[in-house]
């Protein structure tokens, strides 16, 4: 498909648009965009690791959006209320975001507010684990029952139509070799790629629409209680999705899970157990410690 010059005017633009934007080590952060189908470009940054994907990009007749990976959202814009020179910088400010999200730059969003969430009861958000899934959960905590390590959760989100209930579905779990220490788990901005990577094979079709998709992660406390711990509210807090994050305990055999709303309000979820499985439910505790979660990785 032969490119307008109006759309290769916005990659150009794009691609020459980043250079001044430096990361939190002080290195010059370059974007790329490269078509990929028809009227759809990725967004790429260099790092020192070699190109990580930020978003896609449509540009179509009468719109254009922008799709970000890290908290697969996706915005859209009609070519009637903006400027090519605003498409330009709408793209930039959400590319901008996207690489504060992926904490490879610092930025505002993160600066001044302190997330203290209480976690609250609530009977409508339920999560089904199949029995695959927990054996595999299993398997994969019990590789290095010693060492924390952690995976995805792959399946859909069902919400009630008010929008206050949701039911997670877990299909499927993507996970890799890596594991942390005794306490201590990351779950890094590269992973999290190749679980959307994953996901993006695996479950879209060509419209980028999927069936299933990351709705959470787990991890491991190795020999430790399956409790949430400040380093992973943390976690839990350093992107803005609707997720589930399950806390499994290979040696004191519990499990513990919460969900995260949009508005980063987190609840208690119920686990039915499950006859058989070797993990029991334990009711999620958070100790509650005022730390200033803005500050990123330091707690
Ligand atoms: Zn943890």
């Amino acid at each position: 498909m032969k490119k307008t010059k109006k759309e290769l005017g916005i990659v150009d633009l794009l691609n020459s648009s980043a250079k001044n934007i430096k990361s939190r080590h002080g290195q010059d952060v370059v974007f790329r965009g490269d078509w990929i189908i028809n009227s759809k470009i990725r967004v790429c940054i260099k790092t020192k690791k070699g190109l990580l994907i930020i978003g896609f990009l449509w540009i179509r007749r009468n719109c254009f959006a922008w799709q970000s990976i890290k908290c697969n959202k996706r915005w859209n814009y009609n070519y009637a209320d903006v400027t090519p020179t605003e498409i330009v910088d709408i793209v930039t400010k959400k590319i901008e975001a996207a690489l504060i999200r992926f904490q490879i730059i610092g930025g505002k969003e993160q600066v001044g507010t302190k997330i203290v969430a209480p976690i609250v009861q609530a009977e409508g958000i339920r999560l089904h684990l199949s029995d695959d899934v927990l054996a595999r959960i299993g398997k994969h905590v019990h590789t290095r029952p010693d060492l924390e390590c952690g995976g995805y959760l792959i399946g859909r989100l069902q919400w009630s139509e008010d929008g206050q209930y949701v039911t997670g579905y877990v299909e499927d779990i993507f996970h890799d070799d890596s594991v942390g220490s005794a306490a201590q788990y990351t779950f890094t901005a590269p992973y999290g790629l190749k679980a959307y990577s994953y996901c993006l094979k695996n479950y879209s079709n060509e419209d980028g629409v999927f069936s299933k998709n990351i709705i959470g992660n787990y991890h491991s406390h190795g020999g430790f209680n399956a409790f949430f711990s400040p380093t992973d509210r943390t976690m839990i807090f350093s992107g803005t999705a609707a997720e589930f994050y399950l806390v499994f305990s290979p040696g004191r055999k519990e499990v513990t899970a919460l969900f995260k709303n949009k508005a980063q309000k987190l609840f208690a979820i119920h686990l039915k157990q499950k006859s058989g499985s070797e993990f029991r439910y334990c009711e999620p505790t958070i100790p509650h410690v005022d730390i200033d979660y803005t500050k990123r990785g330091e707690a």
